[in-house]
């Protein structure tokens, strides 16, 4: 170790042969799974976790025999229940009909009688939904993306053609900008290379899972068309250089397709039903996500993985912002450096957390009800969705296609991610911490029920609403399962102990669970649960329904 990476860890504030010690103590790697009983316990959502995050269940990617593995794992658990099934056919599935979507590489543009071949020419994101077909649209110039001094007053029928957006752009930002194109016939960005990069060509034709037929943003085309600065030439007719805003190209041919394989996968649905006559016709629901995100391509060394997301996490929570450039680089291989590993090589990416402890939250509480004494006046739903990684699929479909009237449900609460937040994990984390986001959104009486039912805690909880802020960067409001709720007006409120440092990576695994604090906030939920589905009045909606088609805004 050089002297200057020396004294930057120093200012960090690493020991580095250290870091192993001022991690929190893991828990076992395997845990005997115990008979759960009616209370939601610490131990119950052990034997829970650890049979639904087992490397067994390979990550349960959607559509995948693991994933396929958990779901049988929840029917079981709520046929020892005894709760009703609510999919398909007197089952506790509903399938949904995905798909596993490829480009078509036989895919052409046409322009001024040449030719464009997909991968030499151009590439595709289907990124609103899939193929796009245009017959002789009239290319226009539209500058550059984002740019929001210039706009095209009229794009109907025509393939807008742009330069990139300056700064990095992601999918959400992209859609926004996108938006002010609705009624394009095409719509094409000109890429920086000269000629597409083979790696980038293969990249575009990997297949990805998703629901056919459900376009983001009606009125936009299935997807983007990258193009090579030398084929935007041949569509505009001149030099990019020479081009101004709203300048006519030539007319522009393309038939975008796509090939699709079944990809069917299941959601969970049970309901508990309600006592009181004249309420259970009313339905409150709580669900979480039964996918995760699969394997990673290589197994890496658990051990050392699973330090350097512990010391660049904490390093992010105390300094408010990642750890970037050469202070990321020193930290990575000063931890490494210190490290006795156990050798232990992982690919799976277990989604103890994300969201194994959402959905076996959603469990632990319909256990709690199934084996109350007195069932409560309204009506229980319990949710596991599937696809929720690939695009929140799993709740579309679900509300798109309710197997109980839509109307009849009068909340939504959201579980993902419940098993962290600790002072490590996040800003202002610790044993009563808790993300709300949502609750007032729709209703402001919901909001106010789920801080009543914590004001009558004896150990009450601390919520944090930062990430409900309106325009929140992050937009979580819109990113998980309950949106699909609350954009047919039904008041939600998203349940989360919040990001960390092994989100998404072979490190999210049931050891590193808190699980005193996960059973607390469970009951909690439970408790919200109880109110809502005994109380006098259901939540007022006293806020602006979105529209269910529309694009969600936070
Ligand atoms: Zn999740």
């Amino acid at each position: 170790m050089s002297v200057a990476l020396r004294s930057t860890l120093a200012v960090l504030g690493f020991a580095p042969a250290l870091v192993a010690a001022q991690m929190p103590a893991a828990g076992p790697l395997k845990h005997e799974a115990k008979p759960t009983s009616a209370a939601i316990s610490a131990q119950d959502l052990m034997t829970r976790l650890y049979v639904f995050a087992d490397d067994s269940m390979q990550g349960r990617a959607t559509a995948t025999p693991g994933h396929d593995k958990g779901v049988e794992y929840i029917a079981a658990e709520l046929r020892k229940l005894g709760l009703k099934p609510m999919g398909d056919n007197g089952t506790y599935f509903q399938t949904v009909p995905l798909v596993r979507r490829a480009m078509d590489p036989a895919s052409t543009m046409t322009v001024d009688g040449q030719v464009l071949a997909f991968g030499t020419d151009f590439l595709y994101q289907a990124i609103n939904g899939g193929p796009t077909k245009f017959d002789n649209a009239a290319v226009v110039w539209g500058g550059q993306l984002g740019d929001t001094t210039n706009i095209l007053a009229d794009v109907s029928g025509r393939f807008v053609l742009l330069r990139p957006s300056l700064g990095a752009m992601n999918q959400r930002a992209l859609m926004a900008q996108l938006g002010r194109y609705t009624g394009a016939a095409g719509i094409g960005i000109v890429l920086p290379f000269p000629a597409i990069p083979p790696a980038q060509a293969r990249a575009a034709q990997v297949p990805r899972v998703t629901l056919p037929g459900a376009p983001m943003m009606p009125g936009l085309p299935g997807g983007i068309v990258q193009l090579t600065a030398g084929a935007a030439v041949k569509l505009l007719g001149m030099p990019l250089d020479s081009a101004k805003f709203g300048m006519a190209g030539k007319a522009v041919s393309g038939d975008i397709r796509m090939k699709d394989e079944p990809a069917p996968s299941r959601n969970v649905i049970a309901m508990l039903e309600g006592r009181d006559k004249a309420l259970k016709g009313q339905i409150v629901s709580v669900g979480g996500h039964s996918d995760h995100v699969g394997l990673t391509p290589t197994a890496v060394d658990h051990d050392s993985l699973k330090a350097v997301n512990w010391a660049l996490n904490r390093h992010a929570v105390e300094n408010g912002k990642p750890a970037a450039g050469p202070v990321r680089d020193s930290i990575v291989r000063a931890v490494v450096a210190g490290l006795k590993s156990s050798g232990r090589r992982d690919s799976i990416r277990n989604g103890a957390d994300d969201d194994g402890s959402g959905s076996m939250a959603v469990l632990e509480i319909a256990e709690a009800f199934a084996k109350a004494k007195q069932k409560p006046k309204r009506s229980m739903l319990f949710l596991w969705y599937t696809g929720e990684e690939v695009g929140l699929l799993g709740s579309r479909h679900y509300t798109d296609h309710p197997t109980v009237p839509r109307d009849s449900v009068i909340a939504n609460l959201n579980i993902d991610m419940l098993g962290r937040g600790r002072t490590d994990d996040i800003k202002g984390g610790g044993d009563a911490y808790l993300q709300l986001v949502g609750s007032r959104r729709l209703s402001t009486q919901l909001g106010d029920l789920v801080e009543a039912v914590n004001g009558r805690r004896k150990a009450k909880l601390t919520f944090d609403y930062t990430l409900d802020a309106d325009g929140h960067p992050e937009n979580i409001y819109c990113r998980s399962d309950h949106y699909n709720w609350a954009r047919y007006g039904i008041p939600v409120t998203f349940f989360t102990t919040g990001l960390h440092g092994d989100y998404h990576q072979s490190t999210d695994e049931p050891q590193y669970i808190d699980y005193p604090h996960f059973a607390s906030v469970t009951q909690f939920i439970a408790d919200v649960m109880g109110e809502l589905a005994n109380a006098k009045d259901k939540p007022v909606v006293d806020k602006p329904k979105p529209d269910p088609n529309g694009t969600c805004r936070q």
